[in-house]
């Protein structure tokens, strides 16, 4: 059957002063129905520009989509942006990356929760016509979206939620406010949420605790998540499946066990060793620097830091996928089959 979500061959520049950046460089990516998955790399790497081109949030300019297509339920998007508009409001939610950014200050936590369900035009009682709705029916909207709202933040195990409407974010703690983020994003009823790094700066605790709680609203409602991080323990307790993007391409795809307990790819194995120095603040687990996307290294964007780079072979072209494993591809010429076996498995092994 077809994925839920599919991209195919997306490529997207950003001008800038430096010149011309092919940030994304050709990435398949693709989420199944009731599937969660995750993208996997270093800050900088194209996580959040891919999730920007699919929730049709990409600044354009600078950014720029050259290439590739999107598809939703089969329909494609990125050449016609009312059906991605109406995909975005009807079918997708977005859990953001900062919560004091992501939150207005202004306004209080029940009046953002009702311009939620305004504008994604849902309420308990049906379909609200924005500016329409007459004055008889206003006040039953109003109760509907209140307890809608109530409903969202008991579920994200807010204290006190109706106290809380009344709130606004600067009186909240960071945990609470990336619990409203949450109960926002699961408003409209979505049945795919892309996250962008949404517990990134929170402590461990109250990460682990958001992760719970949005793998039981995940299984709870059916849903399907496209989920960003840097940080592989937190893709191993909520991703079934794993892309680790690197320099916008993908490296390496596969289960969550497969990618976690079995890397293939170089890079992979690097960001795994690291593990304990992925943190919000420090992220230099490899050798090297993400490569200037104005002039990318030829080939594989990774040669010049991989332990295992072969002259004349990885800076001539970009390696294809290969699927050493069924459904485990990994973009390496390490799994070559030309090449020689042997020196691809004392390769694997240092
Ligand atoms: Fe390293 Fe070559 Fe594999 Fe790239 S293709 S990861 S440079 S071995
Ligand atoms: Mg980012």
């Amino acid at each position: 059957s077809d994925p839920l979500l599919e991209i195919s061959d997306l490529h997207v520049d950003f001008n800038t002063y430096d010149g011309r950046s092919k940030v994304i460089n050709g990435v398949d990516l693709h989420v199944d129905e009731g599937e969660t998955v995750a993208i996997v790399g270093e800050s900088g790497c194209g996580k959040s520009v891919t999730a920007e081109t699919i929730m049709s949030m990409l600044p354009q300019p600078p950014g720029e989509i050259t290439g590739g297509e999107l598809r939703y339920r089969g329909e494609e998007l990125l050449g016609d942006p009312p059906a991605h508009k109406r995909v975005k409001a009807e079918s997708m939610g977005m859990i953001f990356q900062d919560p004091m950014t992501s939150l207005s200050p202004v306004f209080t936590v029940g009046e953002m929760m009702r311009d939620v369900l305004t504008y994604n035009g849902k309420t308990e009682v049906g379909w609200l016509e924005l500016g329409k709705s007459v004055l008889g029916r206003r006040g039953a909207d109003e109760k509907a979206m209140r307890e809608r709202s109530i409903e969202l933040l008991d579920r994200l195990q807010i204290p006190d939620p109706e106290g809380v409407l009344d709130r606004y974010p600067v009186e909240l703690s960071g945990g609470m406010r990336q619990r409203v983020l949450i109960a926002m994003a699961l408003l409209g009823e979505p049945e795919f949420l892309i996250a962008d790094e949404p517990t990134t700066a929170l402590d461990v605790t109250v990460q682990d605790q958001l992760i719970e709680l949005l793998r039981e609203q995940i299984d709870r409602e059916g849903l399907s998540m496209l989920y960003i991080t840097h940080n592989l323990g937190v893709a191993r307790r909520i991703a079934d499946r794993i892309y680790v993007m690197y320099a916008g391409e993908i490296a390496e795809v596969g289960t969550r066990d497969e990618i976690l307990d079995e890397p293939l790819h170089p890079y992979s194995r690097g960001l795994i060793d690291s593990i304990p120095k992925l943190t919000a603040f420090q992220r230099e687990g490899i050798d090297g620097l993400l490569p200037d996307y104005t002039e990318p290294p030829q080939g594989c964007r990774f040669h010049p830091r991989c332990p295992a780079a072969m002259d004349g072979v990885c800076d001539g072209e970009k390696p294809p996928l290969y699927e050493p494993a069924d459904g485990h591809q990994v973009a390496c010429y390490l799994y070559d089959d030309q090449m020689n076996a042997q020196d691809a498995l004392e390769v694997a092994q240092t």
